[in-house]
């Protein structure tokens, strides 16, 4: 679209959004800058910008918090943001069942302190960064306590979503098995508002823990290899292991009944490690300008993994219970793209690029062929127009 064309599409987007729409300082994604941001009332006001930015020709970015924001690829191109502030509710907190349904612009933070109340726990991680419940279900990100939280999708009971059709739907529901056909929530999780902006979810709490303990241990070249015995001890709901080039250390949460917990943390002390009264579960090395990428492993593959990262002298934080690690390469994106694909050839497992500005035209997901056909379909039904973050998922779509 010409730089006129696109300003004639924001300004008849303003239009349309009326009150609802704000102007701002630009937002850069690589070429792509938004400048403005439509933040709808309800998830038919939703349905509503979806439909106008369709009959405009114009692409939105569906936006929580905006502490992820360039999680992805980047958009191929965008006229506003489409915010989920407005849907900020708690709507049902049910003590007895343990359930709870929430708008998807209510703030982690707050729907997890409100469960607590309650006398439950919201098995979700925000860590202190601020998410909305919508951002946290689209990325679904595999975050430290997964161990013992378990998976996004196992977390969302249902959903409502606002489709770039004008509609909205609902998948799922408040009870746990009320699924028929096809389980439509679970492709939602993990679409980065690629297929729909989420609206609100039902969600399933867990009860709290009797007992929760924080280990550490000394940094020690033996800690990587030791780690993956202690995640497997029954209580951990998260284990960290970190190894710089000339450092490791673990970091782990226990958490559970309080029977269970003692005899992990009794038999990990006797290990060496001492208890802490706050451990970094995430930290990494972090450096600007490396490119960072994440890869999935398969348990039996760690010893070849952690040689190989150590022969090459790169820092990484792994969580060995889930089999994820972050790593940075100190290299140009080419050698770097290559370096990953190295990494994960020994791993069995998969990578991913989670530093989209600096990975050039790569698509950071690494999708083959069969997959990107699979996406591109899918993509097609939900979203024809290409209106919701366009280029941004797996195959660039
Ligand atoms: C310890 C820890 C580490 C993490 N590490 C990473 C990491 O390395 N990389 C990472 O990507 N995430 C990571 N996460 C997850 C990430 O923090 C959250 O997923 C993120 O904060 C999302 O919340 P947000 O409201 O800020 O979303 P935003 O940043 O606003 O949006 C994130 C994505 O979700 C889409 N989106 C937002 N709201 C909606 C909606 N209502 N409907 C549809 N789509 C929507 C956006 O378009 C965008 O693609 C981590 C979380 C924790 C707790």
């Amino acid at each position: 679209m010409s730089p006129s064309a696109e300003r004639a599409s924001v300004s008849r987007l303003a239009d349309r959004a009326g009150a609802r729409w704000q102007e701002h300082a630009p937002v850069s994604f690589g070429e792509t800058s938004v400048a403005a941001t439509w933040t709808p009332s309800d998830a038919d006001e939703v349905a509503h910008a979806l439909a106008a930015s369709a009959e405009l020709g114009a692409a939105v970015l569906p936006r929580g918090a905006g502490t992820q924001a360039d999680c992805g690829n980047l958009p191929e191109r965008a006229d506003c943001f489409l915010s989920s502030a407005a849907l900020e509710t708690i709507d049902a907190l049910d003590a007895s069942e343990g359930v709870c349904h929430a708008g998807a612009g209510t703030p982690l933070a707050r729907l997890q302190a409100a469960a607590v109340e309650a006398g439950w726990e919201l098995p979700l991680e925000d860590a202190g960064r601020g998410s909305s419940l919508g951002g946290v279900l689209a990325t679904a990100r595999l975050t430290p306590r997964a161990q013992g939280f378990g998976r996004v999708r196992n977390v969302v009971l249902g959903l409502e979503i606002a489709h770039a059709n004008g509609t909205v739907t609902r998948c799922g529901g408040r009870v746990v098995k009320n699924v028929t056909g096809y389980d439509l929530a679970k492709l939602y999780l993990g679409s980065l508002g690629s297929l729909g902006v989420l609206c609100g979810a039902w969600l399933r709490l867990r009860p709290k823990p009797q007992r929760v303990v924080r280990l550490e241990s000394d940094p020690g070249t033996e800690t990587a290899s030791r780690a993956v015995d202690w995640a497997r001890r029954a209580s951990v709901r998260a284990c960290a292991v970190r190894e710089g080039a000339t450092k490791a250390g673990a970091a782990i949460e226990l958490a559970g009944d309080a029977a269970s917990v003692a005899a992990d943390r009794d038999a990990l002390i006797a290990e060496g490690l001492q208890e802490a009264e706050d451990v970094d579960l995430f930290a990494h090395p972090a450096a600007d300008g490396h490119l960072e990428f994440q890869l999935s492993f398969l348990p039996t593959r760690w010893p070849a993994l952690a040689a190989h990262l150590r022969d090459l002298s790169v820092g990484y934080c792994a969580w060995p219970g889930l089999g994820v690690l972050s790593v940075q390469f100190d290299a140009d994106a080419e050698r770097a793209f290559a370096l990953a694909g190295e990494a994960a050839a020994i791993a069995e497992g998969r990578w991913r690029c989670e530093t989209p500005s600096l990975a050039g035209e790569r698509d950071v997901f690494g999708a083959t062929d069969a997959e990107s056909a699979l996406g591109r379909a899918l993509k097609a039904q939900f979203d024809p127009a290409g209106v919701l973050n366009p280029g941004r998922m797996a195959g660039r779509l």
